[in-house]
């Protein structure tokens, strides 16, 4: 993550170092007292503007930096200038430019000035707050100030939000420099560069807001398999139910009978899987890219509905009267640990699940504690989580489902981007954790060190279900549903 920078890194000036809810406080009576400036009133708006000045230089961020920050007030510039077309008393000052003249009362130019000076010292003082507190405490600050929660979680999720485009337009912006050899040629005329610039930015553009919505959809699905249900606050804890509604097999704690499943674009899926997986097993569900695994895996959260068949967990049918229980029984880890980690701490992130079952704060905190202890990153509580490595990451994202006490584990790709130190460590936590797991993988070697059985999926069927060394013997079934034996010796694709 380069664009944006921790605030924490800017130094630490005495504004840094000031509490967080001070802070917050004398920027909210900086602006109220702003907005109480009766207009025209230059001398005060001066000594105003001198107290930002004298913050700003004891805060050593740069004038410069916090001058630029302050273009956001750009908005409310444009929204002023519309004040300069009403009418208004006399006396008028004549205003020409060419061919055009226009007189404007000079009441409406003093009331313009006016909220054009309120506007941008707010800006710039709320900049300058935001340039010397970290996120976090500004967000604790908020919560401590009694700022509704759901006006500091929408705060929370727009800045996750803005990393979220952050990275991705930076992602784009290096596929596109790699490829910055299809520029432009040069012998074009000056205006068609111009013109080939602009359109290959909009369509950057366009990609980048497709992008990031499917991100955002991905996030979603990501607090939904964590309790979240559309409400901001958590909810009461609820009373787990543990009567038996599903088949008589108690031995099955996954359960999926004849499953189907269409997505609204009229592709099918999942075309009538059945499987059972008993307490305790730990099994790897592999196939090529498209067999249906990750659609498979949102079934058993409940996330996606199958268009036909049914599904119990723990022997709970799959329906909207369980998912409390159904989502607190199975942790969900998703295959992007970005789509999974979307709060300003790892803290809150791993409390997340905890505090929207209802539980007491002690207990969440102990929760937390012990779910950051099991995946060894004890200590981490108050990092970011986008500024973690990639194998932290993913650590993480295992500990806000542990945090949750599941008795299942559903896992898509997770050794997907890690090194091989960061992918052994994932590997030994797996293996020493004491619940059943669901892991679907490309990786057949975690299948063959952590999974005595095997699910192979293909074109949205379970195609063969076996002991894991029975099946990865057989390199030509493998072959054929497009995988390969971690032990095959490297085949001529490279003596042609
Ligand atoms: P796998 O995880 O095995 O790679 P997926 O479950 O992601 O497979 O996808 C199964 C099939 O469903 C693929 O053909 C994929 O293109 C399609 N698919 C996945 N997500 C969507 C979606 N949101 N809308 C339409 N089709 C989708």
């Amino acid at each position: 993550m380069q664009g944006l920078r921790d605030p924490y890194r800017e130094g630490a000036s005495p504004v840094h170092r000031m509490s967080p809810r001070a802070k917050v406080a004398f920027t909210v009576g900086y602006i109220l007292a702003l907005t109480l400036t009766p207009p025209g009133a230059w001398e005060a708006f001066l000594g105003w503007a001198l107290v930002w000045l004298a913050v700003a230089l004891l805060s050593g961020v740069g004038l410069r930096r916090l001058l630029a920050r302050s273009v956001v007030a750009l908005p409310f510039v444009l929204a002023a200038a519309s004040l300069l077309f009403r009418p208004g008393p006399p006396p008028y000052v004549g205003v020409t430019w060419g061919a055009v003249s226009l007189h404007i009362s000079r009441d409406v130019i003093v009331r313009f000035v006016t909220v054009l000076l309120r506007s941008w010292l707010g800006v710039l003082a709320t900049v300058l707050l935001l340039a010397t507190t970290r996120f976090v405490d500004l967000a604790r600050a908020l919560r401590a100030w009694r700022v509704p929660a759901p006006l500091v979680n929408i705060l929370v999720m727009t800045y996750r939000y803005l990393f979220v485009l952050v990275d991705e337009a930076g992602r784009m912006q290096r596929a596109r420099t790699a490829r910055s050899a299809a520029g432009p040629p040069g012998r074009l005329p000056r205006w068609q560069q111009v013109a080939w610039q602009a359109r290959v930015t909009g369509q950057m553009a366009g990609a980048l807001f497709l992008r990031s919505l499917e991100r955002s959809e991905r996030v979603y699905y990501a607090m939904l398999s964590r309790g979240f249900r559309g409400d901001v606050q958590p909810s009461p804890a609820r009373e787990v139910n543990t009567h038996m509604t599903g088949p008589q097999d108690t031995h099955a704690v996954l359960h999926a009978h004849d499953l189907e499943f269409t997505y609204p674009d009229g592709h099918q899926a999942l075309r009538g899987v059945t499987l059972h997986i008993a307490r305790g097993e730990k099994v790897a569900l592999v196939g090529p890219n498209g067999a249906g695994k990750s659609t498979l895996i949102l079934h058993f959260n409940g996330i996606l509905r199958p268009t036909r068949g049914r599904i119990w967990v723990d022997g709970l049918e799959v329906t909207e009267e369980h998912l409390p229980q159904i989502r607190a029984r199975v942790g969900l880890v998703f295959q992007d640990p970005d789509d999974q980690l979307f709060s300003p701490t790892v803290f809150d992130d791993v409390a997340f699940g905890p505090r929207h079952m209802g539980l007491p704060e002690p207990e969440v905190q102990e929760r937390v504690a012990e779910a950051l202890a099991a995946v060894g990153l004890t200590g981490f509580e108050d990092r970011v989580p986008h500024h973690l490595s990639a194998g932290e990451k993913k650590r993480v994202a295992i500990a806000t489902v542990l945090a949750m006490r599941p008795s299942i584990l559903v896992l898509d790709e997770p050794t997907t981007g890690l090194d091989a130190r960061a992918r052994r460590a994932l590997l030994r936590l797996l293996c020493e954790l004491p619940v059943t797991m669901l892991i679907a993988t490309h990786d057949l070697r975690l299948a063959s060190v952590l999974c005595t059985r095997t699910l192979v999926m293909d074109g949205g069927r379970i195609v063969a279900d076996g002991p894991t060394a029975e099946l990865l013997r057989d390199a030509d079934f493998l072959w054929a549903h497009g995988l390969e034996s971690p032990w095959q010796a490297p085949d001529e694709v490279c003596t042609a």
